[in-house]
């Protein structure tokens, strides 16, 4: 059976809380929760409470980040246990511009998605090649690599992001059987490390997802959702793809 759909947005670094709240409060006035989608909301660390307080019922909230160590002497780290204490539910975890720009390996994406887990967040994993892999047609054995290492040690309560690097934030969207292909093949390789536990884990697609190509990317058999930055800030276009899904 097919997991339900999940439509997480990535504000990345936009939008101070008195934004967030005015863009949680247009959201409640006008959005209708679409049967089967999961709406949930990734934003930075201090917008949370703001949604917290403003989001309509049964949309969720998470962070873009946490830190892999409990607390103490990490200076500017955000630990699992702040964002739970929030009411968020979700964090997304090794995104392409944390690994990129922060350095992050797949081991310390795989400690920082067991951190999440430890206290009740479901961690939503990025994965996904470059330009140059994918030109040379490695694309499926390095992302299943990269899957494989920053999933280690960690419980089947995830989610799954596949991200080709190049298609994010640029216009570029991989096409619907692009996406199929990978996420058919991140699902096998679910089932080999969770066998059944593996059936509710949702992969999701992400890179310049927008309300015009939403239904195509998400109607293929192995895509349940999708990860979306651009198209995520304003509320329009929110509604557009909550109700094109
Ligand atoms: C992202 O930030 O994860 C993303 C996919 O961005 P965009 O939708 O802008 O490509």
């Amino acid at each position: 059976m097919k997991p339900g759909t999940l439509l997480a947005l990535n504000w990345k670094m936009n939008k101070t809380p008195t934004e967030a709240r005015a863009w949680a409060e247009e959201l409640k006035e006008k959005y209708a929760p679409a049967e089967g989608v999961e709406l949930a909301v990734m934003a930075p660390a201090l917008d949370l409470s703001a949604l917290a307080a403003n989001l309509p019922a049964g949309v969720a909230f998470g962070g873009q980040d946490v830190s892999a160590h409990e607390s103490g002497a990490y200076t500017g780290e955000i630990s699992a246990g702040m964002l739970k204490d929030t009411g968020a539910t979700y964090v997304v975890v090794g995104h392409s511009e944390r690994r990129e720009y922060h350095g992050e390996t797949d081991a310390v994406v795989a400690a920082k998605a067991r951190q999440a887990q430890a206290y009740g967040l479901t961690p939503i994993v990025c994965v996904g090649e470059g330009l140059e892999v994918r030109e040379k047609g490695e694309h499926v054995a390095y992302t299943l690599k990269q899957l494989e290492g920053s999933l280690e040690n960690v419980g089947p309560d995830v989610v799954i992001a596949y991200e080709p690097v190049w298609a994010i934030g640029t216009g570029k969207t991989a096409t619907a059987d692009d996406a199929e292909e990978l996420a058919a093949a991140i699902r096998d390789a679910l089932t080999e490390r969770y066998g059944h536990n593996a059936d509710g884990i949702r992969v999701l697609y992400g890179g310049s997802v927008k309300p015009e190509n939403i239904a195509q990317l998400c109607g293929k058999a192995n895509v349940n959702g999708a990860l979306v930055g651009g198209a995520s800030l304003k509320v329009t276009d929110v509604l557009g793809m909550n109700e094109a899904l």
